[in-house]
């Protein structure tokens, strides 16, 4: 049943949605054995009905630059499953921003947010426009360009964007304001605001702290160790990364590496996370190579000398990797070096940073691998709170929502263990996440009908 929905699926998308199919491949060839189980999943066609988005907006973005030249972008919103709740899923801004991509995050999130136990639909969105280089100016015409056609698809009750690549708390601070001009309407249409206007605390730290947090749960349950002490490699330099390192470094561990679009950094003494924050936050995004030139005794490797076929942060030794940068990030050739360094564990931070045949060798050696959708699911699990207190007209302190946030990954680590478990592959993440986050959406699909 799952090749030929895979083949049909194959058929009738455009032969460039290779990221989308490779996530839906991956999710479907997990779910096999439960849905051969149960024929309810055949007779109300949840599989063909799960693949399939409810729908795909595009729209022009038409905006004016400083120096008053007229520039055209392409806009997006793909909701794709709200069958647990609200659309909710991030906004990115990047060049390499089109539907194949989309279609993969919006996929990924439905079973990311079912995972993480709260009411909340799938959807993703974004645009091709590149922040780099932009004024604040810019990025604000921007951001008031893409509102201004978003506006009408989205609502506190109907679907809430968040951020992603290239959309931080200035974006969405930019995007909220043109959004309340327009409707008048001072509602928690969107999360990740700053904190003056509706923003929950702990929101920018909490995909990253969730990671560690998932992980750290994870190594006491399943290897009886901690990450105190232990080396660590990261890749990237954004939201992501910078909180995933903060956390590791307050939970004891060494991290010696972070990257960026251009190049890596490989500092043995531990990266100094104050210098990356001065480099990357506030949107100033400068290169790290920046930091190599005030670091003595780090290295800075450029992308062009990365290894063959890989990518420079996975070839050093290290206990644990946190791949936190971008989808597809990490190899095969990536993997064998890190098995062969004596890694025991990949958590994802980025979505699907992992390519499938570098996953495959990770199970196979016995390296605990975690899938983002479960072990980042925290930024959207902070997301929900925040929609919890913009309509509850309610400020929650920082420890209660870091208490929430660390319970609510041990749950999720709990349910991921437990389903692979019940299903026969111990340790197999991949697979009890997929399964545990399917069941959920698939049983509201059949109880809410055709
Ligand atoms: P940011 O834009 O803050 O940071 C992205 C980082 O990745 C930057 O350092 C960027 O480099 C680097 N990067 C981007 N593209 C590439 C590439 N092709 N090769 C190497 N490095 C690259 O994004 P986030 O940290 O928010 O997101 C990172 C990942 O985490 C994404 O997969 C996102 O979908 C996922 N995610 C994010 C969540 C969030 O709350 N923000 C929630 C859940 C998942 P440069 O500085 O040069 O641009």
């Amino acid at each position: 049943m799952v090749e030929k929905i895979l083949a049909s699926l194959e058929q009738s998308n455009c032969t460039t949605d290779t990221t989308f199919m490779q996530a839906v491949s991956e999710v479907l060839r997990s779910l096999e054995p439960i849905v051969q189980n149960d024929p309810r999943y055949e007779r109300y066609g949840i599989l063909e009905r799960l693949v399939t988005p409810d729908r795909i907006i595009q729209f022009k973005v038409q905006w004016v630059d400083d120096q008053s030249r007229v520039h055209i972008n392409n806009g997006y919103r793909i909701q794709f499953n709200n069958s647990l709740g609200p659309y909710k899923g991030g906004l990115r801004f990047h060049p390499s921003v089109n539907t194949n991509i989309l279609k993969f995050l919006a996929f990924e999130q439905i079973f990311k947010n079912s995972l993480s136990g709260l009411p909340i639909g799938g959807a993703k969105g974004g645009s091709d426009f590149d922040p780099k280089g932009k004024s604040d100016f810019e990025i604000m015409k921007f951001c008031r360009a893409f509102m201004r056609e978003l506006h009408q698809y989205i609502g506190a009750r109907v679907d809430v964007p968040a951020g992603d690549i290239g959309v931080g708390s200035r974006e969405i601070g930019f995007l909220y304001g043109e959004y309340k001009r327009i409707t008048h309407s001072y509602e928690g249409v969107l999360s990740g605001k700053p904190y003056a206007f509706g923003g929950s605390l702990l929101r920018p730290e909490a995909t990253g702290y969730g990671v560690v947090y998932f992980a750290a749960e994870m190594l006491k349950q399943e290897l009886q160790e901690t990450l105190e002490g232990k080396v660590c490699t990261v890749s990237g330099a954004g939201n992501v990364a910078i909180h995933t390192i903060e956390k590791l470094q307050q939970y004891g561990a060494l991290v010696i590496t972070c990257s960026d679009s251009d190049g890596a950094i490989y500092d043995p003494r531990g990266i100094d996370l104050s210098i990356v924050k001065e480099l990357k936050e506030d949107g100033t995004r400068l290169s790290l190579e920046g930091y190599a030139a005030r670091v003595p005794g780090s290295v800075y490797t450029k992308k062009a000398d990365y290894p063959e076929g890989g990518h420079a942060v996975w070839s050093h030794p290290c206990f644990a990797a946190f791949p936190c940068a971008t989808q597809n990030e990490l190899s095969r050739s990536d993997a064998a070096r890190l098995i062969e360094n004596g890694c025991t564990a990949v958590i994802e931070g980025a979505n699907m940073p992992t390519e499938p045949s570098a996953i495959e060798l990770f199970q196979r050696e016995g390296v605990l691998f975690v899938p983002g959708k479960a072990s980042n699911a925290g930024g959207v699990a902070v997301s929900e709170f925040e929609m919890s207190q913009n309509a509850s007209m309610e400020k929650w302190d920082f420890d209660k929502v870091d208490r929430k946030l660390n319970e609510i990954m041990c749950q999720i680590y709990k349910r991921v263990s437990l389903t692979a478990k019940e299903c026969g592959c111990e340790r197999n993440f991949v697979h009890g996440a997929n399964i545990a986050a399917f069941k959920r959406v698939a049983d509201a699909m059949i109880l809410e009908g055709v």
